[in-house]
């Protein structure tokens, strides 16, 4: 059964445990989504990380197949890691397929929009444009329509990590105003067959206040004054949703609320490459001051047998003759960790040739690496005796991804399914080609929810 149009909300990094429970009460448009669509947890790809995961809704494939495993990824042939462009896309996203087939389209801030895509209608770039406040659109006029139609839109919060926190509240809460806004003044005059929008914000909440919020974080102070500041941010886009749902050319269109990954506590970081050193697969010909970056430090590659980059999750490149036997006992030694208390603790190791159907592994590590189910990030700096600290080496962040993300859809053929256990982000694409009668592809990774 096809639909006039879809609507695709994205709320970054959104987790089941605030959207479907704490704050189901205070989020009345998701709630009658639910009750009258399909939802539940939505699985997020390997790595569950903003960048690769938006593809994989967007292409239906998993990221071997979308050829991204990071925000950055390592520039072939060096050990550089660069930040993600639209341009690494190796698989098809529906904005393409729908505009081959003279349907229309609008994006608003899904990565990776930089540089914009030049789709059948009007793309604003997302978190990925070096200036956010001024992102770049296709086509290169309606970024002045835009700025005239809502003058504070923001592709993301500047500075996020660093800023003071009220004032940081602030912005986000006023980015999510305006990115409603935007999305209005789309569907009002290009009214498109497929509208998606992704709001940054709910994620950078989460990094910014996630200690606040939750009384199990580490960091957790009683009475902090920002307690509800997350809930805030999930309430505004809430609002915005309703608005965006009330609008006419929204009436009779299947709506999709999703999320590419979920969010939880943050307990610290395990340091990566020290402990590579202390292996033996890192060598330095010097001394490391303690948080001496990788780049920065004396490292004696002609006996350096592998070394690692960080972030949410840990990924580990061979360097040298020996790589895939360096690989595997870094694997093996890395099921018998030791965590910060000294007991074992859960890692887990994947060879992307072993985890992805998708073939398109150029600038996959060797190993992508999640440490106590993700509740740890991995830092790369070098130089420190302790393996495990509760600090983190690019700035403050309470929070870090979780596997499960939600899913809310509804209208058509979606509603009346309830909760449902069976979604992955993959399916996404597969859904909204089928919602628009458009063919769907026999070899995508995920399945149509209808
Ligand atoms: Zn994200």
């Amino acid at each position: 059964m096809r639909v006039p149009r879809v609507i695709v909300v994205g709320w970054d990094g959104a987790a089941p445990r605030f959207a479907f429970e704490e704050y189901a009460r205070d989020l009345p448009a998701l709630s009658a989504l639910r009750a009258r669509g399909s939802w539940g947890p939505l699985r997020s790809c390997r790595p569950p990380i903003t960048v690769p995961a938006w593809a994989c809704a967007a292409t239906g494939r998993d990221p071997g197949g979308v050829g991204l495993f990071g925000f950055r990824n390592r520039a072939p042939g060096t050990r550089e890691m660069r930040v993600a462009t639209s341009l690494d896309l190796r698989a098809e996203p529906v904005w393409e397929t729908l505009s081959r087939a003279g349907r229309t389209v609008a994006l608003l801030g899904v990565p990776p929009a930089f540089p914009p895509p030049a789709v059948n209608g009007v793309v604003v770039s997302d978190f990925l444009a070096p200036d956010p406040v001024r992102p770049p659109t296709h086509p290169p006029e309606f970024g002045e329509e835009l700025r005239a139609a809502v003058p504070g839109y923001r592709a993301d919060a500047v500075g996020f990590r660093a800023k003071d926190r009220e004032a940081l509240l602030a912005e986000i809460l006023a980015m999510v105003r305006a990115r409603g806004a935007a999305a209005r003044h789309i569907l009002r005059t290009r009214g498109p067959d497929l509208l998606w929008l992704v709001e940054i914000g709910v994620d950078r909440a989460h990094h910014a206040f996630w200690s606040a919020a939750d009384p199990g974080h580490p960091a957790h102070r009683s009475g902090d004054p920002l307690a509800t500041a997350i809930r805030d941010v999930y309430r505004a886009a809430d609002e915005e949703l309703a608005r965006i749902l009330a609008e006419p050319a929204a009436r009779d269109a299947a709506v999709i609320v999703l999320s590419d990954h979920g969010g939880k506590a943050s307990l610290g970081s395990f340091r990566m490459n020290d402990w590579l050193r202390r292996e033996g697969f890192l060598v330095l010909s010097g001394l490391a001051r303690p948080g001496t970056a990788l780049r920065d430090a004396p490292v004696d590659w002609d006996r350096t047998r592998a070394w690692a980059a960080g972030g949410y999750y840990g990924r580990v490149y061979a360097n040298g003759a020996d790589g895939p036997r360096a690989v595997e006992e870094i694997r093996r030694r890395l099921a018998g960790l030791a965590g910060p208390d000294g007991r074992p603790i859960r890692v887990e190791a994947d060879v992307p040739a072993e985890v992805y159907r998708g073939r398109n592994l150029a600038l996959a590590p060797d190993l992508l690496v999640y440490v106590g189910d993700l509740s740890w990030r991995v830092a790369e700096g070098l130089g420190h005796e302790d393996l495990w600290t509760t600090e983190c080496e690019v700035g403050a962040d309470d929070a870090v991804h979780d596997w499960d993300g939600i899913a809310v859809a509804s209208g058509g053929p979606l509603d009346g399914g309830g909760r449902r256990e069976d979604l992955g982000l993959c399916d996404v694409a597969p859904t909204i080609l089928k919602l628009l009668g458009q063919p769907v592809p026999g070899d995508l990774d995920g399945n149509s929810w209808i």
